[in-house]
Parts: structure tokens; sequence; C-alpha cells
């Protein structure tokens, strides 16, 4: 492993995949870190096709997305590291790594994290029994481990990544007992709603989980569904109750932080996606949950602005691109 680096990416998601192929296509020594033993961040847990624009990879599904931009970082000569935990970041762009138990100090000019979000949870009596667990973690060990966590499933929340967890698990032969939000309102897009209801799963809004019930593992949930109490008996309860920006290393490195209650922390950032430190960059959830869309457009602009800020781009065509591309997020964000 070589240990100097003109651009080091922590996250091999889409916003970091698309960060180092920027940053190494203006000829930086570039590399990417990751925890996982897959690349692709969320996107290779996603079996469904993804909306959008064609020059967002629309039609393809998530996990063809990332296989795309690995193989544009081979072609690029991204040095992509797995299993690589990113523990801290020292003052001098030091980071910390660990992999396969041995501990490295890696040396970058310029840091860009784009290390995704974190799942939200509740807290309900019974909620620390095996069997409940946030929505993603479900997806992860059904769609890249290959176990059903449990056979008859009871999602709490009804945003997108509860309707398509939902959705998965059916095809892969769970029952879904019921979807419950305690919203007046369905969360996520219609689309996914309607092929719940297609398979007759009920959908309770203004509803909510009092408890899980159960001695080893969770066994039954009571549900509030409006003002009456009901129980399912299920093995899983899922909690898709929304995602919040992973930002612990940015506040580790000591960039400026706001705080929200309902958002988590933010990280402070400009246009060109640099921190209050002018060498350390952010792009995609860790700004705010967003899209994988959104997610490769804010990398590329922090792969830019980082290989600019290296001297590596001519200042004429940098600032025509920063342009383009914030035309870009505008629109999809519209
Ligand atoms: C169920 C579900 C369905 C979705 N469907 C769609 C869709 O249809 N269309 C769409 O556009 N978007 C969709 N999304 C959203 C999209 O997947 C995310 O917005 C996108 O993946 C965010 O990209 P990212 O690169 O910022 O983060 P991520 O994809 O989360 O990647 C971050 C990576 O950083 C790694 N990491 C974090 N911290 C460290 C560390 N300290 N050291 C090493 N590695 C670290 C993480 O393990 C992860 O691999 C969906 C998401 C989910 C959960």
């Amino acid at each position: 492993m070589s240990i100097n680096y003109d651009v080091v990416v922590v996250g091999c998601g889409p916003a970091g995949m698309a960060a180092a192929i920027e940053a190494a296509s203006w000829g930086a020594k570039t590399a990417i870190f990751d925890e996982n033993h897959r690349p692709g961040g969320q996107l290779f847990k996603q079996i469904h096709k993804f909306f959008g624009s064609r020059d967002h990879y629309a039609g393809f599904r998530g996990f063809q997305i990332a296989e795309r931009l690995l193989e544009e970082c081979r072609n690029k000569n991204v040095d992509v590291f797995l299993n690589a935990v990113v523990y801290g970041i020292e003052k001098g762009n030091k980071l910390g790594v660990v992999r396969f138990g041995n501990s490295y100090i890696i040396n970058a000019n310029r840091i860009i994290l784009a290390t995704g979000a974190c799942e939200n949870s509740i807290c309900f009596p019974g909620w620390d029994l095996p069997g409940v667990m946030g929505a993603g973690a479900f997806q992860t060990l059904m769609n890249i481990e290959r176990i059903l966590p449990g056979k008859r499933l009871l999602m709490v929340g009804s945003g997108n990544v509860g309707l398509i967890v939902s959705y998965q698990a059916l095809q892969a032969g769970a029952d879904v007992v019921a979807l419950v939000d305690l919203a007046p309102t369905i969360g996520g897009y219609g689309v996914h709603a309607a092929k719940l209801a297609r398979f007759g799963v009920p959908i309770y809004t203004n509803s909510t989980i009092e408890r899980a019930r159960g001695e080893q593992y969770v066994t039954a949930a009571i549900v509030r569904i409006r003002d009456e109490l009901r129980q399912f008996d299920t093995d899983v309860v899922c909690l898709s109750v929304g995602l919040r920006p992973a930002t612990e290393l940015a506040r580790i490195a000591g960039c400026q932080c706001t705080f929200q209650s309902k958002l988590g922390y933010g990280v402070v950032h400009n246009r060109k996606m640099e921190t209050t430190i002018n060498t350390l960059y952010v792009a995609g959830d860790i700004c705010g949950i967003e899209e994988a869309s959104t997610a490769i457009e804010e990398g590329k602009l922090s792969g830019l602005s980082a290989a600019h800020s290296l001297g590596l781009v001519p200042h004429g065509k940098a600032i025509r691109k920063k342009k383009e591309i914030g035309e870009r997020l505008s629109e999809l964000r519209y």
C-alpha cells in the first residue's frame, strides 16, 4: 500500500467513486478507502431500477451503477482499498486506517469525505430484542449476505427505504404483516406503495409500534393503529425511520458543523464542497440525505475542486465545469 496520495477519498459509494474518477482524470494520484468487503456503498444493496435521468443511470439497478463506476475507477488507475476502516484524521491530513488487523497512516494532500449516512432508530419497550433491526441492516443481510432474517416482517416507516425493503422482503419469500407510519400520509413514492398494495400488505398511517414482545427474540409486536391496540405475530421488526449524515470523521478532523435535532450534524461547506478546513472536501449523503444522482454530481464537484486546488486543472476550465455541475445539481433538486 502506497502511503502518499494527492487525493484520498473515504467511502466507496456513488459520491466517493465519482469524486475519485474526477480527481484521477486530472492526473491526481488517488485512492479510495471503504470499510466494506464490497464497493458501492448503498448501491450494492439496491436490486431495483433507479429513477431519474439517463445521465444518472436511470433504468439501471443500483448494483449495476456501482459496477460501472468501479470499472471507471479501475480505468483511471484509482487505488481501491476495501475492508479498510478510516478511524481518524490528524492535523496535516494524516488518515489512520485499519485493514486486516494492520494499522497504517496515509498522507493526503487533499481529503474527500463521502461517508454516506447512518440509520436512525426509535426506542420502545422490547426494542433491544434480537429481531428488531434497521431496514438497511435487513436489506444488507437479505441482498448481500443472502440471509433472510425472518419470515414475518413488520415495517415501521413508509419512506422509500421502508417501501422498497418491504417489497424486496416479499420478493425474497417473507410475509410483510403490516407497514405502519406515524405520519398522516405515506412518505415514499406512490409507485413503491402501490406494489405493496398489490401484494395485499396493509399500510396504516397515523399508527406506530408500541412494544415488541418475546423472550429470546421478537415474536410479536403491539401496534397502535389510530386509537386501537393490535397485536401482530412477527419475527422481525424493521425500523425505517430516517437517515442522518455520517459526519464523525469530519468532526474528528475539526470541520465546523451545525446541529439540528431532527437532521443530526451537518458539515459546513461552500459551493465547491470545501469544508472549513481548506484541504478537506465532502460529497454525497454526508452533506444531507439525497439520492445517488446528486451524490454522483457532488462527488464530481469535490473531485474537480480538489484537483483544481492542486493546480491540476486549468483555471478557466475548472470554473466552467464547476458551473455546469452546479446547474445539473440545481436541476436535479428542482
Ligand atoms: C433502500 C434504499 C433505496 C434507495 N433507492 C434509491 C433510488 O432509487 N434512487 C436514488 O437515486 N437513490 C436511492 N437511494 C439512495 C442512494 O443509495 C444514496 O443516496 C447514495 O448511495 C448516497 O451515496 P454516498 O456515496 O453519499 O453514500 P453511501 O452509498 O452510503 O457510501 C458511503 C460509504 O462510505 C463507507 N464508510 C463510511 N464511513 C467509513 C469509514 N470511517 N471508513 C471507511 N469507509 C467508510 C460506508 O460503509 C459506505 O460504503 C436508496 C437508498 C436506500 C437505502
